[in-house]
C-alpha cells in the first residue's frame, strides 16, 4: 500500500518533521526562511491539488511546480503527495489493473540518424535483423499461449516494410488472433499507408513526438521536422488509431520550460497512450559520454501525465526497469498502467539495441509472465492480460 500523504504544516523546508518549539514569536532568519519556505509547500501543495481536480494547469503553474520538484529533499512531501494523487486518479479510472502487452521488434533496420539511438542509420556496428513474417507469427502464437491479447509491433523505419508486407502480415495476425489487438510502432509513414495498415486491422500506432519544442526537435533528429511528425499523429488519430505519442527524460539540455511544452502538446494532442522514459546514452552515438536521464524526474512526469490526461494508457516503460531495478514499480505507484515485455525470438533481443544496458531478459522477458505478475502484486496492483482498450474507444469499437 502506499504511504498516506502527511500533513503539509508538520513538514519544514528540508521535508523533515518541525521541531514544535518554533513559536510564531521567534522572527528569527532560520523562522522566517521557514515561513517563506512552509507558504511555499502549501502553493505546491495546491497546485498538486488543482491539477487532480481540473486536470490542468497553466503552463507557468506547470513550470512552477517543476522547478520545484527539482529540489530535494526539499520537495519530497510535495513530491509524495503528487504521486499519491495521481495513484487515486488511476484508481478511479483503471482501478488497480496493469495491462501486460507482448512486445515484438521486427526490425532494428533504420533509415534515420535520431542522435540518441543505437539502432540509427549512422551506427555501422549495430548487428541488423529482420524479423520474417513467419517469425512475427511465431511470436504471437508464443505470446497468445502466454496469455498476451496485445501484439505491439516495434521497428526503426525499415525500407522494405513496405505497405505489401505489413499489411499482409497484419491481415494474418488478425485472423489467426482475431480477440487481440495490434499495435504498432515503426515510425514515419504516409497517411496513405497508415490508412492501409489500419484497414488491414492494426488498432493501435505509437509515434512519440519527441519534443514539441521546433529547435530542440531539430537538434536530435537530423533530416527530420516537428511539422511532419505533428502531421502523423494527426493522421493516425484522424484515421481512428488509438494513438501513443511521448517523449524522453533527461536527454541533453531538456529545461523545464521544453517539458511543459511536452505537456502543453499533449494535453492538446489528447492521445490514447504516453510512452516516457528516462534517456540512457548508447555508447555508439553522438551522445555516448552524457549522463542519463533521472528515474526520479521520470516518475514525477509519469505522475503528472496521470493528472493532466487521467485516462491515458501509461507504460512504465523498459527504460524505467533498465536504470532502476525498481523502476517499474515506481512508475506503476505514480500512475503507470501498462508494461510491455519483450516477446521477440530470443536471438534478436540483444541486437534492439536502443541504448546501453537495456534488458530483454528476466522479469523483462514475456515468458516471465509469472514473475511479472509476482512483482506487480507485491507492489500492490493486479495483472490483467486483456486486451486494455483506451476507455473511450473500447466504447465505440467492438470486435
Ligand atoms: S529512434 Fe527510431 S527512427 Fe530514430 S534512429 Fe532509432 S529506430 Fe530509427
Amino acid at each position: 500500500m502506499l504511504e498516506p500523504v502527511k500533513e503539509l504544516t508538520k513538514y519544514d523546508y528540508t521535508g523533515q518533521p518541525q521541531k514544535s518549539s518554533a513559536g510564531r514569536g521567534e522572527s528569527t532568519g532560520a523562522g522566517l526562511e521557514s515561513e517563506e519556505s512552509a507558504k511555499t509547500l502549501v502553493e505546491m501543495i495546491g497546485l498538486v491539488e488543482k491539477l487532480a481536480v481540473e486536470s490542468d494547469l497553466e503552463d507557468n503553474a506547470l513550470l512552477k511546480l517543476l522547478d520545484y520538484l527539482d529540489g530535494q529533499p526539499k520537495a519530497a512531501a510535495v513530491r509524495a503527495h503528487l504521486i499519491e494523487k495521481a495513484h487515486q486518479k488511476r484508481m478511479e479510472i483503471y482501478g488497480n489493473r496493469v495491462f501486460l502487452r507482448g512486445l515484438i521488434e521486427v526490425s532494428n533496420f533504420c533509415k534515420r540518424n535520431c542522435v540518441y539511438c543505437g539502432i540509427r542509420a549512422g551506427n555501422p556496428k549495430a548487428d541488423r535483423y529482420r524479423l520474417t513474417a513467419d517469425q512475427v507469427l511465431e511470436s504471437c502464437r508464443i505470446g497468445y499461449d502466454l496469455g498476451y491479447r496485445t501484439f505491439v509491433m516495434q521497428g526503426g523505419e525499415d525500407p522494405l516494410h513496405t505497405d505489401d508486407f505489413l499489411t499482409a502480415l497484419i491481415r494474418e495476425i488478425r485472423e489467426r488472433f482475431p480477440d487481440c489487438a495490434i499495435t504498432l510502432s515503426l515510425g514515419e509513414r504516409s497517411r496513405e499507408s497508415y490508412q492501409a495498415l489500419f484497414d488491414a486491422g492494426a488498432d493501435r500506432y505509437l509515434l512519440r513526438h519527441e519534443s514539441a519544442e521546433v529547435n530542440y526537435y531539430q537538434r536530435f533528429h537530423p533530416g527530420m521536422t516537428l511539422a511532419d511528425r505533428k502531421q502523423c499523429l494527426e493522421d493516425l488519430k484522424d484515421i481512428g488509431y488509438q494513438v501513443g505519442a511521448g517523449f524522453m527524460v533527461g536527454l541533453p539540455g531538456q529545461s523545464n520550460q521544453l517539458l511543459v511544452q511536452d505537456l502543453r502538446f499533449l494535453k492538446t494532442l489528447d492521445p490514447h497512450m504516453i510512452g516516457i522514459g528516462p534517456f540512457i546514452p548508447h555508447h555508439e552515438t553522438p551522445l555516448s559520454d552524457q549522463t542519463s536521464g533521472c528515474v526520479d524526474k521520470t516518475v514525477v512526469l509519469l505522475a503528472i501525465i496521470r493528472l493532466l490526461i487521467p485516462k491515458v494508457l501509461l507504460p512504465a516503460t523498459t527504460a524505467l526497469g533498465s536504470l532502476d531495478p525498481s523502476g517499474r514499480e515506481l512508475g506503476i505507484r505514480a500512475g503507470a498502467n501498462v508494461i510491455m515485455p519483450n516477446l521477440s525470438p530470443m536471438d534478436v533481443r540483444k541486437k534492439y539495441d536502443l541504448y546501453d544496458g537495456k534488458l530483454s531478459t528476466g522479469e523483462e522477458a514475456a515468458e516471465s509472465r509469472r514473475n511479472i505478475e509476482r512483482r506487480i502484486e507485491d507492489a500492490g496492483f493486479a495483472v490483467d492480460m486483456a486486451r486494455g482498450d483506451h476507455p473511450d474507444w473500447r466504447n465505440k469499437n467492438v470486435y
